[in-house]
This record gives structure tokens, sequence and C-alpha cells, in this order.
């Protein structure tokens, strides 16, 4: 019986995951199996713009087209185990369900400009930072670009509206799934499926250089986002361990690089932690290492994890550091919490969730 599930099982995942195939690639397979190219469009359209769930809903196909899919393709899905929606702004946070029984987490976000969604690019994540709650099991696997696209697909059609904007800021970091997040990318924004201004598409980083510098050179233009949160490589190594291996002079060159490449501003992250890096002098030493980067910089007042003693920056020394700032000529938002009530930290709903399991 046991070994009977399993086999289905495998069975499936032999099938190839149709919802990763771009249109050109679609279009091969299934002039290869004897289909029109016009059938290709058909289908990606069914899946990337109607979010087709199954290949019964493919109504306009013939049924022996639909069961010949069925044999060859799976199509990714996730299932949502849990939503949480937030009373205060209507902030929804998703825990997500894999076909393997991985679980991760996306969160959506109503602004003026439009819907937003976070979405997660691993399950789990191995950097290590030591103020995340999605690292601190490690890395479980990385997500194919089916399952980074579902996370949108899923919340669209739960929510019933238009997302405008993608942030690839959820658990994991991206540059360690390179392939599959650029496959994702132009996926999420191809014409053919939900069309997602690439400038509306957000990646953010701890600072891996070699994927800054290769995302550079791909012709998309993202927005970059760099979690730098500290002005020198001494208070960075103590909460990034990567920042032992990219020291800062090679990180915001290559945004510098990642600059002059896509002419995208790059936006720097810094979360707050109290007496860690939120002093007057660590204020000055950010304004003067960011006057020769182009972009801005994005204040988060960390949020706490109970793993960990960083506790958040109080409003007054937010303020202040946001001053210096300014009369540094720097750009400076301080992020609005959405979603207070419902705010756990990256990955903790994940991570609670797994502890009760
Ligand atoms: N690995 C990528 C993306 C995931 S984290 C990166 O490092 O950028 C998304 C952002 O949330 C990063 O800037 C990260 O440093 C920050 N972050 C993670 N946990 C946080 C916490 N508890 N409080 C504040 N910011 C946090």
């Amino acid at each position: 019986m046991q070994r009977g599930i399993g086999d289905a099982k495998e069975k499936i995942m032999e099938k190839q995951d149709i919802k990763s195939f771009t249109m050109e690639e679609l279009a091969e397979k299934l002039c290869g199996m004897g289909h029109p190219a016009y059938r290709a469009s058909q289908v990606y359209g069914w899946l990337h713009s109607r979010l087709a769930g199954s290949f019964e809903e493919i109504t306009n196909l013939p049924k022996a087209m639909r069961k010949e899919l069925e044999e060859a393709f799976r199509i990714v899905s996730l299932t949502p185990v849990e939503i949480k929606v937030s009373k205060i702004d209507g902030t929804r946070k998703y825990l997500f369900a894999l076909s393997d029984g991985t679980v991760i987490e996306s969160v959506w976000m109503k602004y003026r400009h439009g819907n937003s969604v976070c979405i997660s690019s691993q399950a789990g994540c191995r950097m290590g930072c030591k103020f995340c709650a999605s690292t601190l099991d490690g890395l479980e696997r990385s997500l194919l670009p089916s399952e980074m696209l579902d996370q949108v697909y899923q919340i669209q059609k739960e929510t019933g509206e238009r997302v405008s904007n993608v942030v690839v800021m959820g658990s994991g970091e991206p540059f360690d799934n390179y392939e599959n997040l650029v496959r994702f990318i132009r996926l999420l924004s191809s014409r053919e499926g939900l069309n997602i201004s690439q400038r509306n598409i957000t990646i953010s980083t701890c600072g891996i250089v070699p994927g800054i510098l290769r995302l550079a050179k791909e012709g998309l233009p993202v927005t970059l986002a760099l979690s730098l949160h500290a002005p020198n490589d001494g208070i960075r190594e103590k909460l990034m361990p990567i920042a032992k291996t990219y020291k800062l002079d090679q990180v915001l060159e290559a945004c510098r690089a990642y600059f002059r490449e896509t002419g995208r501003r790059v936006t720097y992250e810094y979360s707050l932690v109290k007496g860690v890096n939120d002093s007057l002098k660590d204020a000055r030493a950010l304004g003067a290492l960011l006057k020769k980067q182009q972009g801005h910089i994005n204040l988060i007042p960390v949020n706490p994890i109970k793993e960990r003693t960083f506790r958040q920056s109080d409003q007054t020394s937010i303020q202040a550091f946001k001053n210096v700032l300014e009369k540094n000529g720097i750009n400076v938002t301080i992020r609005r919490e959405m979603g207070r009530d419902i705010n756990g930290a990256c990955g903790q709903l994940r991570k609670s969730f797994l502890e009760t399991r």
C-alpha cells in the first residue's frame, strides 16, 4: 500500500513542470507532440493569464489533447494552509503547501499605487542572518519557477484583485536560486502571462556579488534591493555571515555596476537594531558610504524574533538616524509596518507552523 502511494508520487514528479516553460519552450514541446503552434499560446494563456489549475479547465482544447497533456505534464499548484488577514490595513499573510508537503509563506499588501505580493524564493535559507527567522532551521530547498509564480497566481485568484508589484523579499536568498529566479521573472512579466512590468519587480539580496553582476547583464530592468544593515564590515559581519565573503566595497561597487548597466536605482535596506547599528555615528558613516551610490535607503525597525535578543530602536533614534542621512543629501524612507496585528517577522509564520507539527 505504502509503496503504491510512493510510486504514484514518483510518477507525478517525473512529469514535466509545464508552468516553468517559457512560451517558446512550450511551443517546441507541443510541436514535438504533433500539435500546431497556436496550441502553445492557448495553453500558455490558460496557465499564466487565466490561471488554470488543471487541464480539465482548458475547455477549448480537444478532450484527447487534454488527456495527452495530463500524461506528459504536471501543473504545479500551491495549496493554502492558512491565511491571516490584518484588521488594520487588510494585509494578508499566506502559508502555502507545495506538492511535497514543504510549506512556505507569502504576503499581500495593498498600497495606493496597487497591490504588492512578497514571495519566497526558497523554503528556509542558508545565509544565516542573525535577526532573521527564515534562516534558523537552514535551507530546506530552493523553489521552482512555477512555485514562485504560483504564490502570485494563488493570491491574485484568492483576492480577486490584480497584482501590480512583486517583491522577492520573503524567505530565501534569490541569488542562491539564480536560474529559477531569472526564469520566474521572465514568466511573470511575459505579455501572454500576468504581464507584470519588470520595473515593478524587486529582487532583494543579502549581497551576493556574482549574482548582482550577473543579473545586471540579463537585460531585465528589475529593481535591486541590497540588504545593507551596517555602515562598515565590522558591524555587518556581526549581523550577516555573508559579509565575511563579500566586503562592503565590493558589494557597493557591484551595486554601482548594476545602476550603470540597467539605469535602475538600487534600494538599500537597513534594519535598525537597538545598540548595534543605530547610533548617530553609524548614521554619519552610512551617509558617507552612500554618497557615491545612486539610490535610496529604506530604514526598517527590526522585527524582533523570540530566538534572538535583538531589540527595535526607539522612534526618536530612528528619526535622528533619518535626519543625519537626509542632511547628507540621501533619499530616506522609514518602512511603514504593514499588518502589525498579524505580524511575525519574515519566516515566523512558517516556523511556528513547523513547530506545531
Ligand atoms: N535574502 C534576501 C531576501 C529575503 S529577506 C535578503 O537578504 O535581502 C528580506 C529583507 O528582510 C532583508 O533586508 C532582510 O535583511 C530583512 N529582514 C529579515 N528578517 C528581519 C527582521 N526580523 N526584521 C527586519 N528585517 C528583517
